[in-house]
């Protein structure tokens, strides 16, 4: 069993019309490859909801905010659509950067509000490469459903945002993070940690459901950060670049918990930025 590999819009909206015809529901679980356990929960979801599943590969370069980034992003084809196959997928739509974005292309999708601040502030352009790309998917696929990771929670917000305002008919599902083990949030960017590093990742996931924990059960918020940000650090960790307490629904700034939140965090282990985040329920 193998899935077809699809590289071109035309012909991805030729099978996509003969889907249509037979009646079939359709979903899109975006990714840029180096498929993990996170990635195929969210092809399982899907496929438990639509009778048509694409997944999509495209390595954007316009969400890196990093040439470095970009070059060392790992590139897995043959192996991911041989994770795809026995899970039943139906489609791996793989453009070419031609494809995509060919000779004269001049649209970025801006998302204010929510793509501001958390990894907006530190990735300049981020979420107007993620919103663009998600935007292209969505109109060339002209799937019913989305599956997207909470793993990364503001950029599920963003594409939310996107799809709603620019009226595109596509429902924008979240789907839990899928965790090692040891609580660290699985990334394509772990297989960068060094053994030594890889030891002290899951701190950054221990630290924030510890912090979460005690947050819900009343600690105050700027205190309970302040020391999470300095456990980060004494567990190994370089750098915090931001530790936050957000609303659930809206990612609205919060500093004490009057309703549904998330705490997120972004944190650097050597070279490797890594971000996670967790629910805090209220009440
Ligand atoms: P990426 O290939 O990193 O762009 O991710 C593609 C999709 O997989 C995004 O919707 C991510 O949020 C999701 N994803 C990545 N890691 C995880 C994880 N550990 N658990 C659940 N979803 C994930």
């Amino acid at each position: 069993m193998s899935v077809p590999i699809i590289r071109s819009v035309g012909e991805l909206r030729a099978t996509v019309a003969d889907w249509r015809r037979e009646g079939a529901k359709i979903a899109v679980v975006p990714t840029m490859g180096a498929l993990h356990e996170g990635h195929l929960s969210l092809v399982r979801a899907a496929l438990e909801q639509a009778g048509r599943v694409i997944v999509t590969l495209f390595v954007n370069p316009k969400q890196f905010n990093s040439a470095a980034d970009l070059a060392a992003y790992p590139r897995t084809e043959e192996a991911d659509a041989a994770k795809l196959a026995p899970l039943g997928a139906h489609l791996l739509y793989a453009p070419n950067i031609g494809e995509m974005y060919p000779d004269g292309f001049a649209t970025t999708v801006t998302v204010s509000g929510v793509s501001e601040g958390l990894c907006g502030a530190y990735r300049p352009g981020h979420f107007e490469g993620v919103a663009t790309v998600v935007a292209k998917l969505f109109l060339q696929t002209a799937a019913d459903l989305a599956f997207f990771g909470e793993k990364d929670f503001q950029q599920l917000h963003v594409v939310r945002r996107m799809a709603r305002d620019l009226d595109i008919p596509i429902s924008v599902i979240g789907c839990p993070t899928v965790r090692e083990p040891d609580g660290l949030a699985l990334s394509s960017r772990n297989v960068r940690l060094s053994p030594a590093e890889r030891q002290v990742a899951p701190k950054l996931a221990s630290v924030l459901f510890d912090a979460a924990a005690r947050i819900a059960g009343g600690a105050p918020v700027d205190e309970t950060l302040a020391k999470a940000r300095s456990e980060i650090v004494s567990a190994g960790y370089a750098q915090v670049e931001y530790l936050e307490l957000r609303g659930d629904e809206d990612l609205s700034r919060m500093s004490r918990l009057d309703r549904p939140a998330r705490l997120l965090a972004a944190a650097w282990l050597g070279e490797t930025r890594l971000i996670d985040n967790i629910k805090v329920p209220v009440g």
